[in-house]
């Protein structure tokens, strides 16, 4: 049976909870524990995906198919461990299920409550799959006090209670704020979250404090004392110039000695940090930069492209240069040359999306990269709109475009290069799709096999012919086009295993030009970077050497 490490957070949102978290489960990694993580999110909405990116930041998508909070994502990147559906879960899926549950009739006709009838669903989540690692690490979304979270915060209580002594902790993250006039961190919010933690029946065994200063031995005492934490378990968290140096920092302020002690872990083992100190190395010491732009609809929110950036960071250290990420919005140029906008970056990437606005810019941008030889990777609407521009002006398909426009628009203005799949193949079953099926569901979502051409640039790339990636998206290249844009230069390099959906497309005689209908983003790793990340880095490094 794993032990559960809860953690909450007070004060303020945004402190970096999920940041903390993915980092402690590093830390159990490398003293040879295995993790796995979770996220409870107070918010009603049944899951993420449906949410706007605008409002949410990124749908962060498992092999199984779940769409996720943006914070699994950052599980995944320190941990490895690859996040499932039952990883995720919302009060809106919590509340549908005990609904679901009383309409069958599943509770005999009981008075439906939160308290027994929400927590125990909650603590049926909290169960799954606890036999299978040392520890179990949850995070509550939202800080202590909000109305949404109650329950959250009630069924993590029972929880504990019902278990062993020893099994369950509770880490709690809080912001000392700094007063410039007078020189001074105060504790007073720190130890009002956690009299609010407690008046709900939670005491932190660990405390952890985010702080822009360093925080005195006197102060550290003062917050032990008033919030009932041993001194050695008020642990500091500053700012950091890289999120990647999140391990080691907590490492070196005592966060994995903390929490094993909170446990009675004793003696603790120790700490293997070779994965960390090799990626710090790389963050530290690079040797040259290079500019990529990102053409996309959501650039005013970077959270909106939280894993591409990352990854577009790995793909840096792998090369050891530094990143340097322009957000480009692509409906500026939807009507003029794409050209001033897009001169002097070393590399274009045009990223998913959805809906028609903006695409114009982007075909345009996927043009100018063509045209210029400079390194494009377009994913998922960044694929779809590198073959429209294909097709247009290269193979004279003059109205290439996508049904989905057309569905939006109500209007048929389109050659449907790209058109609205109903059904395709998983592993060995087929699934099928309906236009009746909920706004969530029509999607091919998940990880899906593909077959790279021998020979191809991907296939070097990647090391080998078939590869698995995760996929969200309704739409899906018409392989009817495949031997007219071939005859062009624009080889389908990637399939489905059963030949009938185009996975990846390159361009012939071109330095770097790769459009892939997944995400590989989802799947890099700062110790571990995303082959594709990697090489079109490397391509974007070369390219800076010729200008
Ligand atoms: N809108 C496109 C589709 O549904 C692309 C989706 C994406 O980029 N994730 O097929």
């Amino acid at each position: 049976m794993a032990r559960y490490i809860f953690i909450t957070g007070g004060v303020v949102s945004s402190l970096g909870k999920g940041l903390a978290s993915a980092a402690l489960g590093a830390l159990l990694q490398a003293r040879g524990f295995s993790v796995r993580l979770r996220k409870l999110d107070p918010y009603l909405n049944v899951d993420p995906g449906t949410m706007s990116p605008f409002e949410h930041g990124e749908v962060f998508v498992t092999d199984d198919g779940a769409e996720t909070d943006l914070d699994l994502g950052h599980y995944e990147r320190f941990t490895g461990v690859a996040a499932r559906k039952t990883d995720s879960v919302s009060s809106g899926r919590i509340y549908s299920n005990v609904l679901e549950k009383e309409r069958r009739g599943d509770y005999l006709g009981r008075t439906i409550q939160v308290i027994p009838h929400v927590t125990n669903e909650i603590k049926d989540f909290l169960h799954i799959g606890d036999d299978e690692v040392d520890f179990m690490l949850c995070e509550i979304g939202g800080t202590v006090g909000d109305i949404e979270g109650l329950p959250f915060f009630e069924a993590i209580r029972q929880f504990a209670q019902e278990k062993p002594r020893g099994q369950c902790i509770f880490m709690h993250l809080t912001l000392l704020p700094y007063l410039a006039a007078s020189g001074e961190l105060k504790t007073k919010p720190t130890q009002h979250s956690v009299k609010e933690l407690r008046s709900i029946g939670i005491a932190p065994d660990v405390l952890v404090c985010r702080s822009e200063h360093p925080i005195p031995e006197r102060e550290r005492e003062k917050i032990g004392l008033f919030c009932n934490v041993r001194k050695e378990a008020v642990i500091a968290a500053y700012d950091l110039k890289s999120i990647y140096e999140a391990p080691l920092a907590y490492h070196h302020e005592g966060l994995d000695q903390a929490v094993l002690d909170a446990f009675g872990i004793s003696p603790a083992p120790r700490p293997n940090l070779t994965r960390w100190l090799d990626v710090q190395d790389r963050i530290h010491n690079t040797d040259g930069e290079v500019n990529i732009a990102i053409v996309g609809k959501y650039v005013q929110l970077e959270d909106a492209y939280k894993s591409i950036k990352e990854a577009l960071t790995h793909g840096g250290m792998a090369n050891r240069v530094r990143v340097n990420v322009d957000w480009v919005n692509a409906e500026t140029f939807d009507r003029e040359d794409a050209a001033p906008h897009l001169e002097g970056f070393h590399a274009i990437l045009v990223p998913g999306g959805f809906g028609e606005r903006g695409t114009e810019g982007k075909i345009k941008a996927a043009q100018f990269a063509r045209e210029r030889n400079i390194p494009y990777l377009g994913i998922c609407l960044g694929l779809q709109l590198a073959v429209f521009e294909a097709a247009r002006n290269v193979a004279g398909v003059a109205k290439a475009g996508s049904e989905e426009f057309d569905h939006e628009a109500g209007v048929m203005r389109f050659e449907p290069v790209v058109y609205h799949l109903k059904e395709w193949v998983q592993g060995n079953h087929k699934v099928e799709r309906k236009s009746t099926d909920d706004k969530g569901g029509t999607m091919r979502l998940g990880a899906y096999t593909a077959s790279l051409a021998e020979g191809s640039k991907v296939a070097e790339i990647y090391g080998t012919t078939t590869i698995e990636e995760r996929h969200r998206h309704r739409y899906e290249v018409d392989i009817k086009y495949r031997k007219q844009l071939e005859t062009c230069g624009l080889h389908f390099s990637g399939m489905s295993p059963d030949g009938r959906l185009p996975e990846i497309v390159e361009w012939d005689d071109h330095p770097w030009f790769v459009g892939v209908q997944f995400h590989p983003e989802l799947k890099s790793k700062p110790f571990a970077p995303h082959p594709l990340f990697a090489d079109f880095v490397r391509a974007a490094v070369d390219a800076s050497r010729l200008v």
